[in-house]
């Protein structure tokens, strides 16, 4: 099958169309007809090799949402003629012990959908069966594909951390994930404290569910929430003032970061020792976390708020994206 994408040739550079074959397809993998991909800062990451391990040509897009149109002999989960969502992994091995224990994100030989190999910014996107996952008939798939990656990843520290409706948690960097993490933790119970570096965002991220936004690069404001939060997950991949945000955190608290913080952290032992606070990160979730997210986001009508662009004006809404102007997330159209 030829597939007709949108590639980059090399950082900074412009995407252009691209045409790539597609072997026979495998017994486990799924064919998915592209109908909207969500753009991720992890697609604009890749695209200038941010992260040391982008090959080029680059077909970038790992929010895909589309229809399926081929299956393997040994697929099982889904179905031809299905609405399904892939994001940021399309193959995990099934066999090694993360997969095995149902962390398959965490998967030893896991695949991601634009590392090595091409993704959604395009009309066909082939994995694994496993990251295929189904969307609920009832949702709208024009806006569930930024649910696939940004969702996930944001939806992923609340359920690890153990948040309870009685807490109080902070985001940091209200953008395509921090938008839905705020939307997630207010549905979830919680007071939400906004931290954002852009005041013109500062009534919708109130409309979001916010109880207060504070300027994420303002010493006294941060002072203010001194002690407060129980968990702060930071969606930015800049440097912050960390010890400041520690401070934020109330005892036993947690600092979980999914934003891939370009330069290393630094975080002073003491702010974490007196305190009992603690630092972590992770990846996206696993497809079982991802269902959960969508049934919970299907029970609570939570959905991304998005901007469409048709997939010919990909260039457009990249810089749309590069210059922070983007409400909250980007959805492609085919
Ligand atoms: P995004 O839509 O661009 O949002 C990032 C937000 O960070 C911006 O909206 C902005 O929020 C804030 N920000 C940007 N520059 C800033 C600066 N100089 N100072 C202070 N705040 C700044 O990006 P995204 O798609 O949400 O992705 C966020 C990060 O998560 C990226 O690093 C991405 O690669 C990473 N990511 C990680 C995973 C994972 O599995 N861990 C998955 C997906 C994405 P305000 O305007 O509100 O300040
Ligand atoms: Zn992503």
């Amino acid at each position: 099958m030829k597939v007709n994408a949108y590639a980059i040739q090399e950082p900074k550079g412009k995407l252009m169309p691209y045409t790539y074959e597609l072997g026979e397809i495998g017994a486990e993998d799924v064919d998915i007809k592209v109908t909207y991909c969500g753009i991720c800062h992890s697609d604009l990451s890749m695209m200038n090799n941010e992260w040391g391990m982008t090959s080029y040509p680059l077909v970038p897009g790992h929010e895909v949402v589309g229809e399926v149109v081929a299956v393997g002999s040994a697929v099982k989960n889904v179905k031809v003629g299905q609405t399904v969502g892939m994001g940021w992994f399309s193959s995990s091995c099934m066999s090694c012990s993360n997969c095995m224990d149902g962390d398959h994100n965490m998967c030893d030989n896991a695949e991601a959908t634009i590392v090595g190999r091409h993704g959604g910014f395009s009309d066909h996107v082939r994995g694994h069966w496993s990251w295929a996952i189904p969307i609920p008939e009832e949702m709208d798939s024009s806006k569930v594909g930024p649910l696939f990656c940004g969702g996930a990843t944001v939806f992923s520290p609340i359920v690890i951390a153990g948040v309870q409706p009685t807490d109080s948690v902070g985001v940091v960097g209200i953008g395509g994930l921090g938008h839905l993490a705020l939307k997630f933790l207010k549905a979830w119970g919680c007071e939400v404290i906004a931290f954002s570096s852009n005041p013109d965002k500062k009534e919708e991220i109130l409309a979001m569910g916010a109880s207060k936004v504070i300027n994420s690069r303002d010493p006294e404001e941060l002072a203010s929430v001194q002690g407060k939060l129980k968990l702060i997950i930071n969606t930015t991949n800049v440097t912050l003032d960390w010890d400041a945000y520690l401070s934020a955190l109330s005892k036993k608290g947690k600092f979980h970061t999914v934003g891939a913080v370009l330069e290393p952290m630094g975080i002073p032992a003491f702010s974490l020792i007196a305190g009992n606070k603690t630092v972590g990160g992770s990846s996206v979730g696993s497809p079982e976390l991802t269902k959960t997210m969508l049934d919970f986001c299907a029970r609570h009508d939570i959905y991304p708020t998005v901007e469409e662009f048709p997939m010919e004006k990909v260039n457009e809404a990249m810089q749309h994206l590069e210059e922070g102007k983007a409400r909250f997330r980007i959805v492609l159209k085919n």
